[in-house]
């Protein structure tokens, strides 16, 4: 009796011990087959720009799955925000303007939400009732024949144009523009917003790391597989060969040094950038380019011809950026240094300004001052 009682102790030990033996090979041999981390990335024409989605995963199915969710979302929101399409939300308040209030998806209302606040922030300088002016100038058109608008023309329009008249209703989720001819355009808002919304979505899916480039609004998070933030390339304003497009497009890697001003890391912010070589055309030798001072109706004439801003959000980088290209170099840097946030700008005399937390951190080409 006794012996067997021995023997069954002995017998149920060594079944625990294979069973520890076990399960400890097989989670050895489980870490040794688990794939390790890479890269994936994934581009799609989205927002009339291009969009690259570049995300961390040890599996290629999952981090499809991700990435196809993420330009889902962008999609999304621009069905919402589209000015160009009769059928986006955006439009519907454009054509209510003066008459009554529209309503809208919460999306929408966020994004108008966030619009007035940069444009508070900048003191109007962003103006997302922009529309009326932006359509004189057809910036949109590269293949029109471009005239310089009146300035009786100008001056008509820049009646309505007041963020001020852009009235939220939260509790019944409605927009109304309370001067007929108001519209509004979030072309300076829209792709930093719609980085952030993207990235929301893909770490929803459990995704470690990811960089979302929609142009030059740039969204990125977590740290790649090297465990390396993600390094961004800063357009520059006046390369030497001024005809290709900006590589920046494509996500943020240049094809030559001399197309990049700076690269810097983003870990867990993003970085947007204004130029005045996205759209502009040339009238008797003077640049006009698509940023419009709310004020004059006139293509901004701070002197700057590019504008960085890193922000822990993109719509904060995105709108802030356009907004400090109309307010100038001395006021946006005090804006940004105010706002804990960071900057590079370019004026035409290929002055560099930076704000203070990026003084001795970024390397600037020689050719700028
Ligand atoms: P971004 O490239 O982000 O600076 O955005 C430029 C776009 O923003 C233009 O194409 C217009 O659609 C719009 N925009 C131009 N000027 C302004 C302004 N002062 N405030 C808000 N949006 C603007
Ligand atoms: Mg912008």
């Amino acid at each position: 009796m006794k012996k067997k009682a021995v023997g069954s102790r002995h017998s149920a030990f060594r079944f625990i011990l294979s069973a520890i033996l076990y399960a400890l090979s097989a989670i050895l041999l489980f870490s040794g087959c688990q794939k390790q981390d890479r890269l994936f990335k994934k581009e799609r024409n989205l927002m009339h720009t291009f969009v690259t989605i570049t995300v961390v995963s040890n599996s290629e199915k999952e981090a499809e799955k991700a990435i196809d969710a993420g330009f889902d979302e962008i999609k999304r929101l621009e069905g919402l925000l589209n000015y160009f399409s009769p059928e986006s939300e955006l439009s519907a308040i454009n054509r209510a303007a003066g008459k009554s209030p529209v309503k809208v998806s919460p999306s929408t209302l966020d994004a108008i939400r966030k619009a007035l606040y940069i444009s508070g922030i900048t003191g109007g300088a962003f103006d997302p009732a922009i529309g009326p002016v932006i359509k004189l100038w057809k910036f949109s058109e590269p293949d029109t024949e471009h005239v310089i608008p009146s300035k009786d023309v100008i001056a008509n329009a820049l009646k309505v144009i007041d963020y001020k008249k852009i009235k939220i209703n939260e509790a019944a989720s409605e927009i109304y523009l309370e001067a007929e001819g108001m519209e509004l355009d979030l072309g300076g808002i829209a792709k930093g917003y719609a980085a952030d919304k993207a990235i929301d979505v893909i770490k929803a899916k459990g995704i470690k790391a990811a960089l979302v480039a929609i142009a030059g609004d740039i969204r990125g998070y977590g740290l790649k597989p090297d465990g390396e933030a993600w390094r961004v390339g800063v357009q520059n304003p006046r390369p030497k060969y001024d005809k290709e497009p900006p590589s920046l497009k494509k996500g943020g890697e240049g094809e030559s040094p001399d197309e990049i001003l700076t690269s810097l890391y983003l870990a867990d912010k993003a970085i947007s950038t204004s130029g005045d070589y996205e759209r502009f055309f040339t009238k008797e030798g003077k640049r006009y380019h698509h940023i419009i001072d709310p004020r004059t109706g006139y293509p901004s004439d701070s002197k700057l011809i590019s504008v960085s801003v890193i922000a822990p959000h993109g719509y904060v980088s995105d709108g802030i950026s356009t907004g400090i290209f109309v307010l100038g170099a001395q006021k946006g840097i005090a804006l940004l240094e105010f706002m804990g946030l960071d900057g590079i700008m370019v004026d035409s005399d290929m002055k560099v300004y930076l704000t203070r937390g990026l003084k001795g951190k970024v390397e600037i080409p020689a050719g700028f001052r």
